[in-house]
Order: structure tokens, then C-alpha cells, then sequence
């Protein structure tokens, strides 16, 4: 089936799951003049897009119905089952031609899935997932790690490139989400960096904010201490990036390391503290709270 381009005002894209990414995202796509049609599990996370001239549909199923292009941003990986699979799910409303691109962050293997079922119906599938936090969706800014069929990527390029800065075709399918687990090894690494050093800091009686700014421009510079140290100074653990979403990332990665017979043991250790901040009630935290397992375990009671 031959591909056309994309073309604002004219071709038709749908967007299912508009949380914390997904709004702003969908935004960027709504303001170049794209045809929306939007679907969410809560409605009212939808309605500014509506507001702003997106389409309301019911399901999944009708949004593909609907639309030249899906795109899906939701949870975990059996929401993303679900939109795809379920009884009223995106493969029961798919034309020949069509292009499918899950943004969520889930496991290769379920990439492989919906790239096979969508080529039997003679469409085709992407796996996008992304980086650059609630800033980098906001501000158009993500990094956009992806895999599949590489004719339909060059097509929804424009789409990409209004969400994004960096657009990088990694290979075939689950190349995307692999690119992505690599991502999430090295900000376990990064995280845990920046709140030990913060605590370090603390305990040494150092004013927090003036070693922020030496070490901010140093070798130490990174995002993890541009955007989130600030936040963890404020006391401010809103998400961001939820707890819960990041032990599932760590989960698949460390569940791929495994099938790959390679040992990680600095992201297991991560994925531990993690485990322990979900037990503590951080669950729906940002990542950044990963402090307050590491001050438990010191006894430390920052003033905040
Ligand atoms: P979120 O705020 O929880 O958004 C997910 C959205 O998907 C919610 O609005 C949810 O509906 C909707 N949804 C879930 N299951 C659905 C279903 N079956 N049908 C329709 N809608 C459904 O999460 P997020 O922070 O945007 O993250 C989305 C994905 O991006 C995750 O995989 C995450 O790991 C990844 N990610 C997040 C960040 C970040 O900084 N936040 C950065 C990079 C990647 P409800 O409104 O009913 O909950």
C-alpha cells in the first residue's frame, strides 16, 4: 500500500491518552493544523484539546476509524494492550495504509507485537517512545527514539519534528524501545547520583543552592541536576515522571538484561530503592523523591 504524506489541514490524526505527556504533546500536533481526534480513558484529562478544535471519539476503535495516523501515549504496557487489542481497541478500526505510532515506554517484544498484527492488515506500525520529561513536551523539545518500518517514519516526520528536537530512526521493530531502556539505565544512574550528592552536601552543612550552582557547570552538568535538583531544594515532588512509570521502565530493562544474559547491578540496585519508595506511599511521586528513600534510610529530616 503506497504511503502519502502528511499534510496539515488535510490528514486526519488521532491521539489516545492525554495525561501528563500526551496533552502538550497532542497540543504541538493540534497548533501545526492537523485534523485531531482524541480519545482518553478519563475524558475531562481530553477536554482543553476539544476546546482547542480537537474531535471527540469514544474508543480506540473509533478513533483509528477516524484517522490517517494514531498516535498512542498511555501508562503501562497493558494499557497499551489494551487500546491496541481490546474488544473496542485500535486493530478492530484499522485501514490498509494506515500508521500507527506508540510514544508509551513499554517492552520491545510488545513493539514486535503490534508491528506484526498491524502489517497483517496491510498497515503499519511504529514504536516512538521519548525523553525530555514534562519540560521537553511542553517545550517541543523531546528526544524521539524510532523503531519500525522506516518508509512509514519518513512520513510522519513532520508530526515527530513538531513534538520533538531529536528524531532518530534507531532500526527495525522495538529498536525505538530498546533505545529507550538504554535511556532509562543511564537516568537510574544519574538519579541516584544527584540526590546522594545532595544528601552528601547536606550532611557536610553546605547551602544546597550554592553547590548547585558550581557544580551545575562542571563535569557533573546533567538533566537530571538542571531540572529536578531545583525541585528537590523546593520540597516541590510533584510528577514530572511518576515513580510508579520509572519501576516499570527499570523492570523491563532489567527483564531484557536478563534474556540478554547480562548483569546490571547498578540499575538493580536503583530498581530496589525504587521498590522501597513505592512501599513507602511514593508511588505517584516524581522520580526525584528517590531522596526521600535514601534520607530513610540515613534518618535524615531535611528542613524543607
Ligand atoms: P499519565 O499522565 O499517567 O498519562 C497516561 C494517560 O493514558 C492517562 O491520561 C490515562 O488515562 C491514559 N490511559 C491509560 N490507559 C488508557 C486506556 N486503556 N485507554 C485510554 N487512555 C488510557 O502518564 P505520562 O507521564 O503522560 O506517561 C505516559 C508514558 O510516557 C508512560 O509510559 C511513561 O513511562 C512515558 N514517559 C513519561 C515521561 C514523563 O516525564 N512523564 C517521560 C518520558 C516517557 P487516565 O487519565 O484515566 O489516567
Amino acid at each position: 500500500m503506497p504511503l502519502s504524506p502528511v499534510q496539515p489541514h488535510q490528514t486526519k490524526v488521532g491521539w489516545i491518552g492525554t495525561g501528563v505527556m500526551g496533552l502538550p504533546m497532542c497540543r504541538h500536533i493540534l497548533a501545526k493544523g492537523y485534523l485531531v481526534t482524541v480519545f482518553n480513558r478519563t475524558k475531562e484529562k481530553a477536554l482543553p484539546l476539544v476546546e482547542k478544535g480537537a474531535r471527540w471519539a469514544d474508543s480506540p476503535m473509533e478513533v483509528a476509524k477516524g484517522s490517517d495516523v494514531v498516535f498512542t501515549m498511555v501508562g503501562f504496557p497493558e494499557d497499551v494492550r489494551q487500546v491496541y487489542f481490546g474488544p473496542s481497541g485500535i486493530l478492530k478500526g484499522v485501514r490498509a495504509g494506515m500508521i500507527l505510532v506508540d510514544m508509551t515506554t513499554t517492552p520491545p517484544s510488545l513493539a514486535q507485537e503490534i508491528h506484526k498484527a498491524a502489517a497483517e492488515l496491510g498497515a503499519y506500525a511504529l514504536d516512538a517512545p521519548v525523553s525530555g520529561g514534562d519540560v521537553g513536551a511542553r517545550e517541543a523539545r523531546l528526544s524521539i527514539m524510532v523503531g519500525g518500518d522506516r518508509d512509514a517514519f519518513e512520513v510522519v516526520r513532520p508530526l515527530l519534528e513538531a513534538m520533538g528536537k531529536s528524531i532518530v530512526y534507531q532500526g527495525g521493530p522495538g529498536a525505538g524501545q530498546h533505545t529507550k531502556l538504554t535511556n532509562q539505565i543511564v537516568i537510574a544512574g544519574t538519579m541516584i547520583g544527584v540526590c546522594e550528592a545532595l544528601l552528601y552536601a547536606y550532611k557536610a552543612g553546605l547551602d544546597l543552592a550554592t553547590v548547585l550552582e558550581s557544580i551545575r557547570g562542571g563535569a557533573a552538568q546533567c538533566w537530571t541536576l538542571d531540572n529536578l535538583a531545583p525541585r528537590i531544594l523546593k520540597g516541590n515532588f510533584d510528577p514530572g515522571f511518576f515513580v510508579d512509570h520509572f519501576v516499570k521502565d527499570m523492570g523491563i530493562a532489567l527483564e531484557e538484561a536478563r534474556r540478554m544474559k547480562l548483569s546490571l547491578p547498578g540499575l538493580s540496585l536503583v530498581h530496589q530503592l525504587y521498590v522501597a519508595l513505592q512501599a513507602q506511599g511514593h508511588g505517584q511521586k516524581g522520580t526525584h523523591a528517590l531522596i526521600l528513600a535514601l534520607e530513610h534510610l540515613s534518618a535524615i529530616r531535611r528542613d524543607q
